[in-house]
């Protein structure tokens, strides 16, 4: 891609040479690879949304809401019935992905000078909004189990003085939780420290990216239920995963209104189009049905779990992450990740090399799918071994 850019246009010199992000997208029969949920939209969601878009189509000649105030309204429902949390309009906020909400993040609360500190491995767009928004990007490694190493983050928390903490939970590529403690302790320390080039009274912004909290174990609390005690505290979330949307492209954020205005100020105008507006409050409609499967998906997870932790490589059991998400990272000491990998592709199953060396992620499909992957696999290691 990158050399058919003419070395004579003016690429911001950091650019150059990079690659745009993205897994493959490949006409294979199974895909596996980037976290969507397999299950399509039930014929009443399909008639539900048409309708309801025929019947803006007569109002493109204008500007959409842009506030989106019936969007976000439908998000307190949501987030209401979902995690137990009441939440004013005036506290959430939409965007195109959460990948938009997370960039607008970075335009309002990073910048020159200033810094974002996360917990790698983590998801591998962070260094792009860092990068984009011309922020500093810092991490602490994660124990070996994947899961965070607090007294290590609280320290680089000092260390740093960054603007943006940023923890995702479940995290992407590990599937591995936040507990609630930890999160607490990062918020309680976050009210001490100072940010870098910024007055003794600023304090980072602690952003929890629960992209994927709806597929947790149940009971499991969020950290939504924290924002009534922090105000610096942001929780993103996306109809991307479990909702089974990510074609419609929405995201959101639950904050305190101060950052919601904050996000007002870097936001595009009328960035969220009046489809998009329409198509997502036709879906919120049929919530069940659009998180029907998240339960038998939950299910499937621990079973492939169990079924890749009695498959061996060289001898030794396969190494999986705890997840509590809809895929699971698995493998460990896979010294040729990317032959595996293509020895799947060749038959048909679509997985995504990531994260740490040795280790390799799969996503929960359905039923049939999941058998073609064990399938698949376990002629692959067989093979390959
Ligand atoms: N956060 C995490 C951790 C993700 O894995 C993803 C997508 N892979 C996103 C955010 C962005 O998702 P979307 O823009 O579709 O909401």
């Amino acid at each position: 891609m990158s050399e058919l850019i003419p070395s004579s246009l003016p690429l911001r010199n950091d650019l150059v040479g990079e690659e745009p992000y993205g897994a493959p997208q490949l006409d294979v029969p199974v895909c596996l690879n980037v976290n969507e949920n397999p299950y399509e939209p039930t014929l009443s969601v399909v008639d539900e949304i048409t309708r309801d878009v025929r019947s803006i189509v007569p109002t493109l000649n204008r500007y959409p809401d842009r506030e989106h105030i019936a969007l976000r309204e439908a998000f307190c429902k949501y987030l209401e019935r979902e995690s137990g949390v009441t939440l004013e309009v005036e506290q959430v906020w939409g965007a195109n992905g959460s990948n938009e909400i997370m960039l607008q993040l970075f335009q309002a609360f990073g910048g020159p000078g200033r810094k974002a500190l996360g917990a790698a491995p983590t998801y591998s767009m962070y260094p792009e909004y860092a990068r984009d928004t011309f922020t500093g990007w810092a991490t602490v490694q994660r124990n070996s189990d994947f899961s965070l190493d607090l007294e290590g983050l609280l320290t680089a928390m000092e260390r740093e003085r960054p603007s943006i903490v940023l923890l995702t939970s479940p995290n992407n590529p590990t599937g591995t939780i936040l507990p609630m403690d930890q999160l607490e302790k990062v918020l309680q320390a976050s009210q001490h420290i100072g940010v870098e080039g910024a007055g003794p009274h600023v304090h980072p912004v602690v952003v929890v990216d629960e992209a994927y909290i709806e597929f947790r174990n149940l009971g499991t609390p969020t950290a939504l239920d924290l924002l009534g005690s922090y105000s610096n505290l942001a929780v993103s979330r996306t109809m991307s995963k479990a909702f089974a949307f990510a074609g419609a492209r929405v995201g959101y954020v639950a904050a305190d209104r101060g950052i919601i205005d904050c996000l007002r100020i870097v936001r595009m105008p009328y960035h969220l189009s009046a489809i998009t507006q329409a198509t997502a409050l036709a879906a919120f409609k049929h919530t069940d049905e659009q998180l029907g499967q998240v339960n038998h998906l939950r299910e499937v997870r621990e079973e492939t779990a169990e079924w890749l932790r009695l498959q061996t490589w060289h001898g030794k059991p396969l190494q999986v992450a705890a997840s509590q998400s809809n895929f699971l990272l698995f493998g460990g000491s896979f010294e040729d990740r990317d032959r595996i990998f293509e020895e799947l592709l060749k038959r048909g199953v679509l997985i995504r090399v990531v994260g740490p060396e040795g280790w390799m992620r799969v996503c929960m499909g359905k039923d049939e799918e999941m058998a073609r992957f064990r399938k698949t696999l376990a002629e692959v290691l067989a093979k390959l071994e």
